[in-house]
C-alpha cells in the first residue's frame, strides 16, 4: 500500500503520523485543544487523494462553522498543490441542504424549499400560539420552539412524540398540538427549519434505502471534526453515511449501470465508509442544543474494531496559557485526565485586569491592543470573546473612541435586519411560492393599505378553497374586499408572477440574475423607493441596507456563473456566524466564545469573566451547567497563542440597569503566579498587591485618589459587591449604602466627586440609581446601594 508522502508526514509528531496513515474502517482521534486534530484531518484528507486511495468526490468531511470548511479545502488544496474539485467539505447542514435540494420530492418537499431560520419559526410558533390560546397554558414561543428543536434533535417527530405523550396531562396534548399544527404549517409552505434538515435526511436516507446506497456508494471516507459536539441526529447522520451497502442494491446499482465493481466486498456488498472523527471532550460546549458527549465516549463501542490515538503535545500556546487552561479543566471531575504539555516555553505571563465598569474594561481592552499593536502584531491576530453578544456595546463604543479597526463576528446580523427580511422575503416568495410566511411579511410591506383583516380573509379563503395563500391573492376579485386593497394585492401578485416568469428555467428570453431580480423586486414592489422617501431619519439606513444586498446579490452573480436564486438563498441561510471572519482585512475579531471554537489568535481577550456571566446565570440551575460554563472558558483560553488577558468589571451595565459584578469563581481555578493583575488607573493607589488591587484601594472605602478623571471614564460609580469574596481569597471591607433614602433635592458627599444634588432617583431596591449634579464634577447617575455617597 502506498504511504503518503514525506511531504505530508514530515513534521507531525509520533501519534500524528499515525493518525494520517491509519487505514481502516474507524478512527477516533481524542486530544487536548491545539494539539492538531484539525490538522490531522487535513493531512490525512490529502494523504488519501495524493496517494490515490480515495478520489476527491469519496471524501466527505464535515466541520462545524463553513469558515472552518473553507479554511480545510485551502489547506487541502495547498498540500496537494491543486484544487480538488467534488470534494465535500462542508458543514452538516449544508451537506444536508444539498442532499435535500437534490431529493427533496421524495419527501414530498419542492426543491426551492425554504430554509427557515430561528426567528421565521417563532412567527409560526406565535401564530400557533395565538390561534389555539395556548399561552393561557404557559406556553410561549421560546419555550415551545427550544423544546420542539430538543425534539427533533433527538429525531422524535410530532408523530413519535405522539406514541410516547402523556395523554392523560393537557398541557402535553396541547403541546402535541402545537408541534402538529407546528409541522404541518412548514409542509404546506414548503418550508424546513434548520432543525429539519438534518432529521429529514436521516430520514430521507430509512425511507428510501436506495438513495442512501447512493451516497454510501460515494463516500468511502468520512471525516467529522469537533465530534464532541454532535447530537443525536448528527450521530445518526453520520451512522447513515457509513452503513454497508446490502449485496441486493449493489446489485440493482450494477443492473442501473452504475459501477460499483471495485467496491464490492466478498458479499457482493459494499462495506461501509471509512469514518474518522476528532474532537475533545473537554471543550463540550453545545449541551444547550442536544450535543451528546456520549457519542465520543461511546465511540469505540458504536464502532466495532475502532482505533483510538491520543495526541499530546500541544502546538499552539504558550506553557502558562496552557497551565491556565489545564489547571482550569481539572475541576471537572468525571473527565479522563489528560495533560497537555508543550516546548515553545512559559511565554508571558498571563494579564488579569479589573475594571470598574464594562467600558473600563473596554478601554482597557483597546489599549493593550494598541500596544500590541505597536509591538508588531497584526490586528488581524488579536481576538476579544465574550460570554453574550450585549456585551459588545461598550467594546464597541470604545472601540470606535479610538478608531480601532475590528469586526463584530455573527454579531451585525444583517440578514436578521426587519428591512433585510422584507427584501429577502420577496426573492422567497418568488422561489417557493407556496411559502405563505414570505407572502404574509410582504403583502403590507412597504404599506399599500392592506390591513389584518384582508390577511386573514385571503388566508380563510385559500383554507377554504384549498388552493394557497398566493393564488388566492390572484383570486382577491372574488373575495369581495374593497376596491383599492383588491387593486393593491393583485398589482403585488401580478409583481410575483412576474419574477417568477423572469427565473423560470424555461423562460426563452433568458434567466434574470439574482441582482436583476432584486432590483426589479424592490424597485417594483415599491419597498426601496419607500424607505428612500421616508422622513423617518432610521430609513434612510435601512434603505442603504437594501442597496448592500443589492450589491451583495450583484457578488454573488458575478463570483458564482450560473448560479441561481435558490443557491443564493441557500447560501445566506446557511451563513454561520464564523463566517463573517476575513483574515486579510486587518481588523480585530469580536466574538462569542461558542463562535470562537476551533481558532487560534496570537492575543486573545476574554472579558466579562465575571459569575452571571461566565457562568452565565442560566446555567447554574441547569444539570451540567457549572461544568459546562467552564468547558467555555477552557475552549476561549486555549484559543490564544501568545498572550492571554482576563478582565472583569466591578459593575455592569445591561439593558439599562447597572449591577453589581462579582469575579468569576473560575479565576481562582488559575494559578495566581500565572497572571499578573493590573488595575484600574484610578484604583491604583496601593502598590505591590497581587490580586485584584481594587480591593486594597477601597478597604477604606473611599481613598480613589485623584486619578479619577483619567482612571474610569463614565459614570456609573463602582462599588464593590457587599460581603463577598473576590478571587485569590481577599476579603475587602465593602459599602453597602443598605437602604439610604435620597430623594430629588438632596445634598450628597461623594468619596470623590465632591458635593452635589440629587436630580432624579430611578429604579428600585438594591438598583436605585440617583442622578447627581456635582457641583464641580457634573452630572453623573451613581448605583444608591454601593456608591461611596453620604447624604450631608
Ligand atoms: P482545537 O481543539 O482547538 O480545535 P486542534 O487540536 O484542532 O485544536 P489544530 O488547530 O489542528 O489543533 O492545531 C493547533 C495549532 O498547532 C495549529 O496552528 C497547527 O498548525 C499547529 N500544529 C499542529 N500540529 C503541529 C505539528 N506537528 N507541528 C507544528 N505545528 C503543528
Ligand atoms: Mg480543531
Amino acid at each position: 500500500r502506498p504511504k503518503p508522502s514525506g511531504r505530508l508526514t514530515d513534521g507531525l509528531n509520533p501519534p500524528q503520523k499515525a493518525a494520517v496513515e491509519y487505514r481502516g474502517p474507524a478512527l477516533l482521534i481524542v486530544a487536548g485543544a491545539g494539539s492538531g486534530k484539525t490538522r490531522v484531518l487535513t493531512h490525512r484528507i490529502a494523504g488519501l487523494i495524493e496517494t490515490r486511495e480515495a478520489w476527491p468526490s469519496q471524501i466527505l468531511a464535515i466541520t462545524f462553522t463553513n469558515k472552518a470548511a473553507a479554511e480545510m479545502r485551502e489547506r487541502v488544496a495547498a498540500l496537494l498543490g491543486q484544487a480538488s474539485d467534488g470534494m465535500w467539505i462542508s458543514t452538516f447542514h449544508s451537506a444536508c441542504v444539498r442532499i435535500l435540494r437534490r431529493e427533496a420530492q421524495k419527501m414530498g418537499l419542492p426543491a426551492t424549499f425554504t430554509i427557515y431560520d430561528s426567528a421565521d419559526s417563532r412567527t409560526v410558533i406565535k401564530r400557533i400560539i395565538k390561534a389555539r390560546d395556548a399561552d393561557t397554558l404557559g406556553f410561549t414561543p421560546g419555550g415551545v420552539s427550544s423544546r420542539i428543536s430538543k425534539l427533533k434533535n433527538e429525531l422524535t417527530d410530532d408523530e413519535a412524540f405522539a406514541r410516547n405523550a402523556n395523554m392523560g396531562d393537557p398541557k402535553e396534548v396541547e403541546f402535541l398540538a402545537i408541534y402538529r399544527d407546528y409541522t404541518r404549517i412548514l409542509r404546506a409552505a414548503g418550508a424546513m427549519d434548520f432543525d429539519d434538515l438534518i432529521a429529514e435526511t436521516v430520514y430521507l436516507f430509512r425511507a428510501f434505502p436506495d438513495v442512501a446506497a447512493l451516497y454510501r456508494r460515494r463516500f468511502r471516507h468520512v471525516l467529522v471534526d469537533e465530534y464532541q459536539d454532535t447530537n443525536h441526529a448528527q450521530y445518526a447522520l453520520i451512522r447513515e453515511f457509513t452503513e454497508p451497502v446490502t449485496a441486493e442494491l449493489s446489485a440493482q446499482m450494477q443492473r442501473d449501470g452504475l459501477h460499483v465493481e471495485r467496491l464490492l466486498d466478498s458479499t457482493g456488498g459494499i462495506p461501509g465508509a471509512s469514518l474518522t472523527v476528532v474532537g475533545d471532550s473537554d471543550q463540550s460546549i453545545y449541551a444547550f442544543r442536544g450535543a451528546d458527549i456520549r457519542n465520543i465516549t461511546e465511540f469505540e463501542r458504536d464502532f466495532p474494531g475502532a482505533s483510538v490515538v491520543l495526541l499530546e503535545q500541544n502546538y499552539r500556546s504558550t506553557q502558562n496559557i496552557l497551565s491556565a487552561a489545564n489547571s482550569v479543566i481539572s475541576n471537572n471531575f468525571d473527565r479522563k485526565a489528560k495533560n497537555l504539555f508543550t516546548t515553545v516555553g512559559d511565554g508571558e505571563k498571563i494579564v488579569g485586569y479589573t475594571g470598574y465598569s464594562g467600558h473600563d474594561e473596554a478601554q482597557f481592552v483597546a489599549d493593550e491592543i494598541e500596544t500590541l499593536h505597536r509591538a508588531g502584531m497584526a490586528y488581524r491576530d488579536i481576538a476579544v470573546f465574550y460570554r453574550v453578544n450585549s456585551q459588545t456595546r461598550p467594546l464597541e463604543e470604545i472601540f470606535v473612541r479610538s478608531a480601532l479597526p475590528y469586526r463584530v463576528v455573527g454579531g451585525t446580523k444583517f440578514y436578521e435586519r426587519a428591512e433585510i427580511k422584507d427584501a429577502m422575503a420577496y426573492l422567497i416568495a418568488v422561489a417557493n411560492p407556496i411559502d405563505e410566511l414570505a407572502l404574509r411579511r410582504i403583502l403590507n410591506t412597504p404599506k399599500r393599505g392592506i390591513g389584518p383583516a384582508t390577511e386573514t380573509a385571503l388566508q380563510s379563503f385559500a383554507e377554504t378553497n384549498e388552493i394557497s395563500f398566493r393564488e388566492a391573492m390572484r383570486s382577491a376579485g372574488a373575495l369581495g374586499l374593497g376596491p383599492k386593497v383588491t387593486t393593491a394585492i393583485l398589482a403585488l401578485a401580478a409583481v410575483l408572477d412576474e419574477s417568477a416568469a423572469k427565473v423560470d428555467p424555461e423562460n426563452p428570453a433568458g434567466v434574470t440574475s439574482v441582482s436583476d431580480l432584486l432590483t426589479f423586486l424592490v424597485t417594483e414592489s415599491g419597498l426601496h423607493e419607500t424607505l428612500r422617501t421616508s422622513r423617518d431619519p432610521q430609513d434612510e439606513t435601512r434603505a442603504e441596507n437594501v442597496e448592500e444586498l443589492v450589491a451583495q446579490t450583484k457578488d454573488f452573480d458575478r463570483e458564482n456563473p450560473g448560479a441561481t436564486l435558490v443557491d443564493f438563498l441557500t447560501q445566506v441561510s446557511l451563513v454561520a456566524a464564523a463566517d463573517e471572519l476575513d483574515d486579510s482585512s486587518g481588523t480585530v475579531s469580536l466574538m462569542t466564545l461558542h463562535t470562537a471554537k476551533g481558532l487560534e489568535y496570537d492575543a486573545v481577550f476574554l472579558t466579562g469573566i465575571e459569575e452571571e456571566l461566565l457562568p452565565h446565570k442560566m446555567s447554574t440551575n441547569e444539570p451540567g451547567g457549572l461544568a459546562e460554563e467552564r468547558r467555555l472558558f477552557y475552549v476561549g483560553i486555549t484559543r490564544a497563542k501568545k498572550r492571554l488577558h482576563l478582565s472583569l468589571a466591578m459593575t455592569r451595565s445591561q439593558f439599562g440597569d447597572t449591577s453589581v459584578a462579582m469575579p468569576s469563581r473560575y479565576l481562582q481555578e488559575i494559578p495566581a503566579e500565572l497572571i499578573d493583575w493590573r488595575q484600574s488607573p484610578g484604583m491604583a493607589n496601593s502598590r505591590g498587591g497581587t490580586q485584584p488591587r481594587a480591593l486594597n484601594a477601597r478597604r477604606d472605602g473611599r481613598s480613589l485618589g485623584p486619578g479619577i478623571g483619567g482612571g474610569f471614564r463614565d459614570a456609573p460609580t463602582p462599588g464593590l459587591k457587599p460581603k463577598t469574596e473576590w478571587p485569590n481569597r481577599i476579603t475587602a471591607e465593602v459599602r453597602d449604602n443598605g437602604d439610604l433614602e435620597l430623594v430629588a433635592g438632596d445634598r450628597i458627599r461623594h468619596a470623590n466627586f465632591g458635593d452635589g444634588r440629587v436630580t432624579q432617583v430611578t429604579g428600585e431596591g438594591s438598583k436605585r440609581v440617583a442622578h447627581v449634579q456635582f457641583d464641580a464634577a457634573g452630572p453623573k447617575k451613581l448605583l444608591i446601594k454601593i456608591a461611596p455617597i453620604e447624604k450631608i
